[in-house]
């Protein structure tokens, strides 16, 4: 039966219906159709045929067929959106980390099913193809991941939106391990043609650096600021269609490429300086030549403001001359347009904004003001002040000179307001501030960010709490109604149905396939979960999801793991606050376990790393050596062997994740109580069954919620013990010298015991652990390692087990992206869905 296509669509009008021959058909959804475009392509494409055709030209073939049946849809809603006047969602984001494209288009435009039979009955490895496609990385890690879920609930729910971002040509680095070591080695992603974008030259924008800003008067005496640049670059977009599930709606991904503009180099080229032109070609190219690889951790440099503000510069003036095309002016932008500023790194759009309005389109102050805040919303990603992003005003000032007198004006304003009403509350003047007062004056992006915008929002219920009480108090207390809660999901397309095929057909064998579109119809399975015989298809595929990634990691990684063993997995970026370290002390304390007493019974396990370091994150490098320093000696033991095995997989991105999330049987989540704004892994594992034992952070508590508190391994301190703790003098050697276990698991560390008799290998690592410790390792070891014991336990009784494993599944409804979605649309964007109605392709246009 039909797995990864539920529903047949029906959008392409048949050709006995109409009388259209097959071949004129252009964008038909049938199989001799599909068939046909794909032989075409191949031929007149890639300019090979079947006897030539390489891997990768079977996959390009096949990508520009999905293709022509994204574009008129493409077209369609673009058209739509224009003739209608409707308010359009812009979210900007600096990441937007979509994952491979051709499964998940071939899934949402409803032909998974046919391609792949196509595939199959020409003797071509469907796998093998999607295999070729690089995986698209422009995004860290979470965030850059909930920008991509995002685009696809906005499309499945037919809303009227545009993501803007940057084109990097190197996405997130390739991680290999050396040594134990992780080695970043560059991702040229584009170095082969990239089928799913779509070159706008004629929609390219100029961009402004540096120089000065003369002040004057207009002819009614106003006030006037000219901003005489030292330098002017292009963005040009690049457009990636993203489908919805099952509608019509495919709505635009536009990332900009920065370009020298064309009389740049001009003068040097006339000088004969032709080196000179061109090297200044080049410098204009940096600017999107790479993604910064840092996860929660500010990069201060100015290339990245520079970044910054090309793409929010350029896709402010993209909207604005959207908007012009229907408008005489931009009186009622904001009525037209939400732009949602995905943490703070596009925050310069505020004085952007305020710039283009004021200086270009000649508003006076207070309108301009009214627009902006109407128009721009932030969210907040994170609670550890360090994360937050501070630009000292020097280089600021260099940059971007127009940008920071309007920040000081808006400053200066927005005090001089609060005095008024807060006398003498000097503590409130100093931290809402957007200008942090040192001898290095600092602007504060956060405080930017929240002046401009309507509304502000956490990604999680204890972390917009905890925003409220702590990070963004002061601005709390000023406006508490600007304040919103939108927990984070994940979509169940490529997360559920796209990842995990086998589970999705039983699902939709049993409850129809509703669920795809109202995640909350998996609740049907609840009843399931007392079913023996159920229960036993469910635990057969999470066993064959199992021996899939055993398969894959043996073929492509030359990685051996035992799928007879419970796969415990933590896989995310590599972080203090998230606490891999953590995983590592419990495998050693196992270690020591089963060295002490070996004939025990163990429930053998096998723990599964991944995640990518910051290349300048000592630490997080640091840890990535440890584990693989522990997997060397565990993994080699006789004494231990089958028992415990610990597995370091590299390079950790979306499509790995795909085979990694559905194979779990438990997901760790044990970031330090406070530290992790929401996760969206934690849901991603939750769906496809696999239990998790994690801490109260992030939305791990509202997992716990609706999985009920039964199914869940809760274990450590909350966020206010950790607060508290640490208020009253926390002192973690305490915990050394009177816990045996602890003990022997950090002196194993510190003898060499794993670094061939180096003890000062991982000296950081136990010096930080013993000194100061600020993520509580040594504080919640003893409640893990309980845990970790209650959960062997209940993995012997298997029955029980499947059980947990299937309401967990059911009951992840709320953490589909489409309902924080629908949520967004209806409390902070005003948008609504938008029908696209679609004819067939017809070459002369004539049914449109
Ligand atoms: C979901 C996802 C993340 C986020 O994981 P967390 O556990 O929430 O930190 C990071 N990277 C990739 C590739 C993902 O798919």
């Amino acid at each position: 039966m039909s797995t990864l296509t539920p529903k047949v669509k029906n959008t392409s009008t048949s050709p006995e219906k109409t009388n259209i021959k097959i071949e004129d058909d252009r964008t038909g959804m049938n199989k001799e159709t599909l068939k046909r475009a794909f032989l075409d392509h191949l031929f007149y494409i890639q300019g090979v045929d079947r006897s030539k055709a390489s891997l990768r030209d079977y996959y390009m073939a096949l990508s520009y067929t999905v293709r022509d049946r994204l574009l008129h849809r493409f077209l369609k809603t673009i058209e739509t959106y224009k003739k209608e006047e409707v308010k359009i969602v812009s979210y900007f984001s600096a990441e937007f980390l979509m994952g491979r494209h051709l499964g998940n288009n071939l899934v949402n435009l409803g032909i998974y099913d046919t391609m792949k039979d196509i595939m199959t009955e020409m003797k071509i490895d469907f796998e093998d193809i999607i295999e070729q496609e690089p995986d698209p990385g422009l995004g860290n890690g979470g965030l850059g991941r909930l920008a991509a879920c995002f685009l696809d609930s906005l499309a499945s729910l037919a809303m009227p939106a545009i993501g803007y971002g940057i084109r990097y040509e190197f996405g997130i680095f390739h991680q290999t391990i050396q040594d134990g070591w992780q080695v970043e080695i560059p991702d040229n992603w584009l170095r082969f043609e990239n089928p799913w974008e779509i070159a706008r030259p004629d929609d390219a924008v100029e961009i402004k650096l540096g120089g000065h800003t003369e002040h004057t008067h207009d002819e009614n005496g106003n006030p006037k600021t000219f901003w005489v640049a030292d330098s002017t670059i292009l963005a040009v977009p690049y457009d990636t269609p993203v489908p919805g599930y099952d509608t019509n709606t495919v709505n635009p991904l536009r990332l900009w490429k920065a370009e020298a503009s064309e009389n740049f180099n001009f003068e040097a080229f006339n000088a004969g300086q032709y080196d000179r032109a061109v090297q200044e070609k080049m410098d204009a190219e940096t600017i999107s030549k790479v993604l910064y690889p840092n996860d929660n951790t500010p990069a201060g440099r100015k290339l990245r403001l520079e970044q910054q503000y090309f793409f929010v510069s350029a896709s402010l003036q993209d909207l604005i001359r959207i908007h012009l095309r229907n408008h005489n002016n931009l009186d009622h932008f904001a009525d037209k347009v939400a732009v949602q500023l995905n943490d703070t790194h596009p925050a310069v759009a505020v004085a952007e904004l305020m710039r283009l309005l004021m200086d270009k389109h000649n508003y006076q102050w207070e309108k301009a003001w009214e627009i902006t805040t109407k128009a721009l919303a932030y969210t907040n990603h994170t609670l550890m002040p360090e994360a937050l992003e501070r630009w000292p005003v020097s280089i600021f000032g260099e940059l971007l000179p127009r940008h920071l007198e309007i920040i000081y004006e808006l400053n200066h304003r927005f005090l001089e307001d609060q005095r008024t009403y807060f006398p003498g509350d000097d503590d409130l003047i100093t931290n809402i501030s957007l200008i942090e007062e040192r001898e290095e004056k600092l602007i504060r992006m956060a405080n930017l960010a929240c002046l401009g915008s309507h509304a502000i929002n956490g990604v999680a219920a204890l972390h917009t709490e905890l925003l409220k009480q702590d990070t963004l108090k002061h601005f709390a207390k000023l406006w508490p109604e600007k304040f919103f809660n939108k927990t984070n999901g994940v979509t169940p397309r490529r997360w559920i149905l796209l990842s995990n095929p086998k589970l999705s057909a039983l699902v939709t064998e049993k409850i129809g396939d509703g669920w795809l579109k109202n995640l909350d119809e998996m609740r049907k399975l609840e009843k399931f979960a007392d079913d023996a015989a159920f229960r036993k298809q469910w635990r057969e595929i999470k066993q064959q999801n199992k021996q899939s990634l055993a398969d894959y990691l043996l073929k492509y990684r030359n990685i051996k793991i035992d799928p007879n063993t419970m796969f415990d997995v933590q896989v995310k970026r590599i972080h203090e606050y998230k606490r891999q370290h953590l995983m590592v002390l419990e495998i050693i304390n196992l270690y020591n376990r089963i060295k002490e007493n070996p004939n025990a019974d163990y429930v053998p396990r096998t723990f599964l790393f991944g995640g990518k370091a910051a290349p300048g994150y000592f630490m997080a490098k640091l840890i990535i050596k440890l584990i693989n320093a522990v997997a060397d000696v565990v993994n080699n033991d006789p004494d231990v062997r089958g028992r415990l095995n610990v597995v370091f997989m590299p390079n950790f991105n979306v499509s790995l994740g795909q085979r990694v999330y559905p194979a779990a049987d438990l997901s760790e989540q044990i970031s330090t109580a406070g530290k992790e704004a929401s996760g969206t892994g934690n849901m991603k594992f939750a769906m496809n069954g696999a239990l998790t034992i994690g801490t109260l952070d992030g939305a791990n508590i509202e997992i716990r919620e609706e999985a009920h508190p039964e199914n869940f391994f809760l274990f450590g301190l909350t966020a206010h013990e950790v607060y508290d703790r640490k208020a009253q003098g926390y002192s973690p050697s305490e915990y050394y010298h009177n816990n045996g276990s602890l003990k022997a698991v950090i002196d194993r560390i510190s003898s060499g015991h794993f670094s061939h008799g180096n003890g000062e290998l991982f000296g950081p690592i136990v010096e930080q652990l013993m000194n100061d410790d600020p993520y509580m390792l040594m504080a919640d070891y003893q409640a893990y390692v309980d845990c970790q014991d209650a959960v062997s336990e209940a993995y012997r009784d298997q029955e029980n087990w499947t059980r947990m494993s299937i309401l967990n599944s059911a009951r992840m409804g709320k953490f589909s992206s489409d309902r924080t979605i629908a949520e967004y649309c209806s409390e902070i964007w005003n948008v609504k869905p938008v029908d696209i109605k679609i004819a067939e392709y017809n070459p002369n246009g004539a049914n449109n």
